[in-house]
């Protein structure tokens, strides 16, 4: 079983992609935090990650390892994410490695590297993929693919909250500023922009608690499994 999670910032596919993949045992794959690392990795290297040919040696270099947090690690990080075996599973969700990530995402080669190692992670296992092109690139097959959406300031509100929660104050304008421009790219790069497949069932967020969005995912699972 294949579920693919598309959609734009904040629309909840990371909370709804854990919660759903521990509830049916699958294996969960969060493609942003993979982009994350990379953003951190150049940020570190004192890299420019406008810099399409040093972004696609230093994709080809590192070591990025994703795993289910337990015992100690499970304090409500999304996923435990290691670049080449250092922690750094919250240092890449302050809002600049977003920001770092949404550019560096823009470049094809570093799209194929990456688009490369989400693929081979799913190789005979189940899993929830969340990301921008898993529906179309990554798991075209997908036995369910889902286009996640809400309203605009919903999404700023779960972003803020989210940010307020991982240490950092932003006002509303910042987080909205920072939600459009990472959508307009997205939703206009040349490689993989961001659109719903034929084939994706949209669904919107934005009057939906938490359980009642796992609720309608699991039932649509239980009707095509
Ligand atoms: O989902 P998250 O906010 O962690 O993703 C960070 C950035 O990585 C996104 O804004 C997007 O630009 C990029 N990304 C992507 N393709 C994916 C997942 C994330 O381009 N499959």
């Amino acid at each position: 079983m294949q579920i693919a999670i598309d959609g734009p910032v904040a629309a909840g596919k990371s909370t709804i992609a854990k919660i759903i993949s521990s509830r049916l045992g699958m294996t969960y794959v969060d493609t942003g935090a993979m982009y994350r690392a990379l953003a951190l990795a150049a940020l570190r290297a004192d890299m420019d990650w406008d810099n399409a040919q040093a972004m696609e040696k230093l994709a080809q270099k590192i070591k990025i390892r994703l795993a289910r947090p337990i015992g100690k690690k499970n304090d409500g990080r999304p996923v435990s994410v290691y670049l080449d075996n250092e922690d750094i599973s919250w240092k890449i969700r302050e809002s600049e490695m977003g920001e770092g990530a949404s550019v560096v995402g823009t470049h094809p080669e570093v799209r194929k590297i990456l688009v490369k190692l989400q693929q081979e992670m799913c190789n005979g296992n189940d899993v929830v993929m969340e990301g921008r092109d898993i529906g179309s690139k990554v798991l075209p097959h997908a036995d369910l693919k889902i286009f996640m959406i809400a309203d605009q300031d919903v999404r700023v509100k779960r972003k803020r909250k989210y940010l307020t929660k991982v240490g950092e104050k932003l006002t509303r304008k910042q987080v909205q500023a920072d939600l459009v421009s990472r959508d307009t790219r997205e939703m206009t790069r040349e490689v993989d922009p961001l659109r719903p497949t034929l084939d994706a069932w949209q669904l919107d967020t934005t009057h939906m608690s938490i359980e009642e969005v796992i609720d309608t995912i699991v039932k649509k699972v239980e009707e095509i499994s």
